[in-house]
């Protein structure tokens, strides 16, 4: 019997945020063929928010017409892929909630439906249309209001005993430090994310160094355009940040040897110019001699989460 590989198989790509649910129709190379958006409406309880789901994929599918071969949904929280739970979603308000056969049900298709962390969905994503293509052991550390981090291992995605490997963010780097919104001391997440950065930010303002950036009015846009005009607080800001994200980085290739570094995110796209030195710095004092040199650290090269989660339905 002749194998036949289906040159056009596309899948719909399922990004669950607790403010919006974005889908897309993804091709087996990446290529984004139609997307949709609604609102989540967490506050309407889990039943409903997975009903509107449902009712996104079905009308992607109906405007569309074509051939479909799978759905990838990435959630943000603790996710049990095998059995299509997700343990824990703070964002969601979502706590051991079935999501995978109730979608299943609510699909006018039969489809199968793969379920997986949001980040650990954009790590495959990465590895089939971004920029970990060819290698199988990479880090993808996303900077967004968070920091969230997903790694593969063997050209497989770790999960770990109880799903919580490679949760980077809650890594204590600084016992001393910020209080993290885990309940933790110190996490990574202080000072590499949207959050930590605008607190790095007023750290230095305290500290009087030269700034234009009003203290009471601190956004992560605001810091970036003050850095590129070389502003000293922005500047100071930056390279805390990044001096952590070096610490987080060496780490990962401490644990894992990952030949690729990816660094993602809303956060870490936008600032990846000006967090790549101070990063890689920190990053070379703190690994072994020689185990960083071909280490690559790119940015990502997958920009919508929906594409990411598509990736998790192509097998
Ligand atoms: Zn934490």
């Amino acid at each position: 019997m002749y194998k036949k590989r289906n040159v056009m198989q596309r899948a719909i790509g399922v990004d669950v945020g607790a403010t919006k649910i974005a889908s897309a129709i993804v091709t087996r190379d990446g290529v984004v063929q139609a997307t949709r958006q609604t609102a989540t409406r967490v506050e309407q309880g889990a039943d409903m928010v997975i009903r509107r789901i449902a009712d996104e994929i079905n009308a992607l599918m109906q405007q569309d017409g074509g051939e479909i071969s799978g759905i990838g949904v990435g959630v943000p929280g603790l996710v049990n892929p095998e059995a299509g739970i997700v343990i824990d979603a703070a964002n969601m308000r979502w706590q051991n909630i079935a999501l995978r056969e109730p979608l299943v049900a609510l699909l006018d298709a039969n489809l199968s439906v793969y379920v997986e962390n949001d980040v650990r969905g954009a790590a495959r994503g990465e590895f089939l249309f971004g920029a970990a293509r060819g290698v199988n052991d990479f880090v993808l550390l996303t900077i967004g209001s968070g920091l969230g981090t997903a790694a593969m291992v063997n050209g497989q995605i770790i999960h770990g005993a109880y799903f919580f490997a490679s949760e980077a963010g809650h890594f204590v780097i600084d016992p001393q430090g910020r209080a993290c919104t885990c309940g933790l001391r110190g996490c990574a997440e202080t000072v590499v994310s949207g959050r930590g950065l605008i607190a790095n930010a007023r750290e230095f303002l305290q500290r009087n160094y030269p700034s234009v950036l009003a203290p009471d009015a601190l956004t992560t846009t605001a810091i970036l355009d003050a850095a590129r005009a070389n502003d000293s607080a922005a500047l100071a800001a930056l390279e805390k940040m990044g001096e952590c994200l070096g610490i987080v980085m060496a780490s990962a290739s401490a644990w894992l040897n990952p030949a690729r570094i990816i660094i993602g995110g809303g956060l870490g796209n936008a600032a990846f110019d000006l967090l790549y030195a101070p990063a890689r710095e920190s990053y070379s004092q703190r690994v072994l001699r020689g185990s960083q040199a071909n280490v690559e650290i790119l940015r990502s090269q997958v920009e919508s989460s929906a594409v990411g989660a598509a990736a998790l339905a192509f097998r």
